[in-house]
């Protein structure tokens, strides 16, 4: 099989964090071939956000290393340019400029970092405006649109740099419960179009559908990699278990 052969686009191994005596990671151990999508689950303070901060150093790690499409990445490496280019990061809280219009909040990006001229960019912007369905609010300030509006526009700017990998970090859990569809299906879009993903959620329903494996972390450690039937199934650690107990 041709996939098979291509080397993983994202290689972790033995990662170590410390946030002074607190240790954050424990020996992450995880790779993910190009197309697969992973979803990240546990506890509240297992070190699901400080490994994917690490993926594209916007956090600085101890001991292991990541690797994205072979290459070295930390927080002080020469490729952090590159890096933050080839990788889109989606937060909880959206950060979008707010003195920015919808369209340059998209278009910021492929202007400032890949040089692209103004109206290039801004044709691109709308295409990715459409995709996320929010052509009518080009013109509008985040401060205008609801929080399902504003994560959506958060995924359109990440896509604008045309990433090889997309981290979601909990992007639906500020979201009033209506406007977690929204997200959601624009998330689902992206898996059946290919992007290579990994997504820090609770959202189980996207987990069983979307999902090549679900990595249940706790205490900063990854405690089971599992495909989601398996997972789902309680054919698993009691400590997931118990999680799934609780959130399903
Ligand atoms: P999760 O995303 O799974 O809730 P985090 O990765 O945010 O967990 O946090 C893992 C642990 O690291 C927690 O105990 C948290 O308090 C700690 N931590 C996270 N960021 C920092 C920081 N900047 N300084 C000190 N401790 C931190
Ligand atoms: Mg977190």
């Amino acid at each position: 099989m041709v996939l098979a052969a291509q080397r993983p686009i994202l290689e972790i191994a033995g990662l170590n964090k410390w946030f002074g005596a607190m240790h954050a990671l424990r020996d992450i151990d995880l790779s993910i071939a190009a197309g697969e999508k992973i979803v990240v689950c546990g506890p509240s303070g297992s070190g699901k956000s400080t490994m994917v901060r690490c993926i594209n150093a916007l956090e600085r790690y101890q001991t292991g290393e990541v690797r994205l499409q072979g290459r070295l990445v930390n927080a002080d490496c020469d490729s952090l340019l590159s890096v933050r280019r080839e990788v889109g990061m989606v937060f909880q809280s959206f950060n979008l400029f707010p003195h920015l219009s919808v369209i340059d909040n998209v278009a910021l990006g492929p202007r400032k970092l890949l040089r692209i001229g103004r109206e290039e960019a801004e044709h691109r912007a709308m295409d990715l405006l459409a995709r996320v369905k929010l052509a009518d609010q080009a013109r509008k300030v985040p401060s205008q649109l609801s929080g399902g509006q504003q994560q959506r526009v958060a995924i359109a700017r990440a896509l604008a740099m045309n990433p090889k990998l997309m981290l979601f970090d909990e992007p639906t859990s500020a979201l009033d419960p209506e406007m977690v569809k929204e997200v959601l299906d624009v998330m689902m879009s992206l898996a059946h179009e290919g992007m290579t993903m990994i997504c820090v959620t609770h959202e189980m329903g996207f987990a069983r559908a979307v999902a090549d494996r679900i990595v249940f972390m706790a205490d900063g450690a990854i405690q089971e990699t599992a495909v989601p039937q398996a997972f789902f199934c309680g054919d698993c650690g009691a400590r997931a278990r118990q999680f799934i107990s609780h959130i399903t």
